[in-house]
């Protein structure tokens, strides 16, 4: 991957709306490709192989929940789903669908890119394994980080996160016993803070929950979220 020129796959029935954000990418020097259903989405994705998919949740065809997993279960590749209700994320991350950010309709175009921007760096980062990144197991009770091959074990068992996930936990594991506010999570996990954007973040600690036990990660209300060793 460049560092500058990305593929994109925008997947959206609203023509107008995909021609949209198709240009704006194209005003980025990014490669754009539409497609206006699900059952195509998922071929293009496989045929584009792009860096990053922008995935409408209601499609013709077969739904973006159905796109996403199809999609991720071939190659892991981030995911920007765009969502019409707040409610409607919280739903898609309780099925742990995998999309790596939500984005509730109507946007703006800038904050569009901003965000993808956040997400392919995130990539990039994840991709320069031993490039600096962080290395060695992160070993809290029978949780077992192993930040190099971005695998997590618990009670022996693997879990599988998103990378979006597992880039949160790191960082709450990193700091345990603090409590770190939303905000602070967003600018170290997603690269970017916005009010809009604690939402993702609760979301996604719902995600961990369910994934890893509820007992991993502390919810101090009215401050944020802290690590916490299981106990047995
Ligand atoms: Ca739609």
């Amino acid at each position: 991957m460049t560092p500058s020129t990305f593929r994109i796959l925008v997947v959206e029935d609203e023509r107008d709306i995909s021609e949209q954000i198709a240009r704006r990418l194209e005003s980025e020097g990014w490669e754009a490709r539409q497609v206006h259903d699900g059952l195509e989405a998922v071929s293009e994705a496989r045929d584009f192989a792009p860096d990053a998919v922008i995935l409408d949740v209601m499609l013709p065809g077969i739904d973006g929940l159905e796109v996403c997993r199809r999609i991720q279960a071939e190659r892991e590749m981030p995911v920007l789903m765009l969502t019409a209700r707040d409610d409607e994320t919280d739903i898609l991350v309780g099925l742990g669908v995998g999309a790596d950010d939500y984005m509730t309709k109507p946007f703006s175009m800038r904050e569009l890119v901003a965000r993808l921007k956040a997400l392919l760096r995130r990539v990039e980062r994840a991709e320069r394994i031993g490039g600096g990144a962080p290395e060695g197991v992160l070993s809290h009770g029978d949780i077992e980080i192993d930040r190099e091959g971005r695998r997590v074990r618990r009670a022996g068992d693997e879990v599988h996160l998103t990378p979006t996930e597992f880039d949160l936990l790191v960082c709450l594991a990193q700091n345990e016993g603090k409590v770190l506010s939303r905000e602070a999570l967003l600018e170290q996990v997603w690269d970017w803070v916005d009010a809009s954007g604690t939402r993702t973040v609760d979301s996604h600690i719902k995600a961990l929950r369910r994934k890893l036990g509820s007992d991993v990660v502390r919810t101090v209300h009215g401050v944020g979220y802290a690590f916490e060793t299981p106990a047995g």
